[in-house]
């Protein structure tokens, strides 16, 4: 794909340390075949009690499943720091995800969520100094539905979808302690070239300067091909090294489209081989559904270790 040949390959952080900067750093070791489950999770309670706890206690039952399973290179792994593998401790991977669980992660429950503000540039973000993680997608691709998904509110995204909040940074504030972030879609298909491309000039600034942002969570549709403009959006975060995580969405629609259509683990593969053409590692990806609430939880979970380290450095 030729677009893809004018994107140079990620460069390494230099900045402060960040979850991503071992990722990257860390030499490619020989490949190990890890078995991670790419199925649905099962109802989600073993893993979370019900109210936020200060304890540093690594989680101690991880869901396993019964269901197939993929194989995964450990090179294809999302290791966070302070993080060892090796033949004698398995890694606990979180289901439908390539992320490997840490000391980090703990409970993740949303207890409270709440519409705080709409910005149009980033100086007028919440200045309170709480992480944050950013959801991004072309429009369509089931942004709100997770979003509602993940806060178990019906409606609260509808409130970025008010007329005048589309195009705008929406804030809600989760437990009182962290921001979700719902930023404007891209790719509107009716939209003309130059609309296409406002997500550079609107977003760009806020990727590059909110120092608070932990992680964009770039949604990806797995139920049809990759696209050329997610692939694009993908190569621009890991061009400008904008910590990300892939969410695959809609990974309930197991049917096949005529022409060629693929099953979601299909869509899910290609696009990673994509993009490998230009990260040096793989990001951590995790697959979803809004239908069944498939990785729901596994994103709570992957929150709370990316918070947790980013609040202890
Ligand atoms: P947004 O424009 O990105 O906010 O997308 P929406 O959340 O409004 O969803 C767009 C369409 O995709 C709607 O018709 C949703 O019902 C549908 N949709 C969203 N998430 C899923 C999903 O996980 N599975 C399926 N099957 N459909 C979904």
């Amino acid at each position: 794909m030729a677009f893809l040949t004018h994107f140079p390959i990620a460069p390494i952080h230099h900045q402060t340390q960040t979850l991503f900067t071992r990722f990257i750093l860390s030499p490619k070791p020989k490949p190990l075949l890890i078995f991670a489950s790419l199925s649905s999770p099962q109802p989600a309670t073993s893993h979370f009690s019900s109210t936020p706890s200060s304890s540093l206690e690594p989680l101690q039952d991880i869901s396993t499943t019964e269901q197939p399973t993929l194989q995964i290179a450990k090179e294809k792994l999302f290791i966070p720091p302070e993080t060892e593998i090796c033949s004698e401790k398995p890694p606990r991977i979180l289901k439908g995800s390539n992320i490997v669980l840490s000391k980090y992660a703990r409970d993740a429950q949303v207890i409270s969520a709440e519409f705080v503000k709409s910005s149009v540039e980033t100086e007028a973000c919440p200045s309170d100094g709480s992480p944050e993680f950013a959801l991004v997608g072309r429009s369509n691709v089931g942004k709100s539905s997770l979003l509602n998904s993940i806060v178990k509110r019906k409606k609260l995204a509808l409130t970025s979808k008010k007329p005048g909040k589309t195009q705008c940074i929406n804030h809600f504030r989760i437990n009182d302690s962290w921001y979700l972030v719902d930023l404007p879609g891209y790719g509107y298909a009716s939209a003309p070239n130059e609309l296409r491309k406002d997500w550079n000039k609107f977003t760009r600034d806020y990727f590059l300067n909110r120092s608070t942002l932990v992680s964009v969570f770039l949604l990806i549709d797995a139920s049809i091909p990759a696209k050329k403009i997610d692939l694009e959006y993908a190569s621009w975060l890991g061009q400008n090294q904008v910590p990300m995580t892939i969410i695959f969405t809609k990974c309930d629609k197991r049917k096949k489209k005529k022409n060629g259509g693929k099953h979601p683990e299909e869509n899910v593969q290609d696009f990673q081989d994509l993009i490998s053409e230009y990260f040096e590692a793989v990001p951590p990806w995790i697959m979803t559904s809004s239908v069944t609430n498939q990785g729901r939880d596994e994103i709570l979970l992957h929150m709370s270790q990316l918070r947790n380290y980013w609040l202890k450095h």
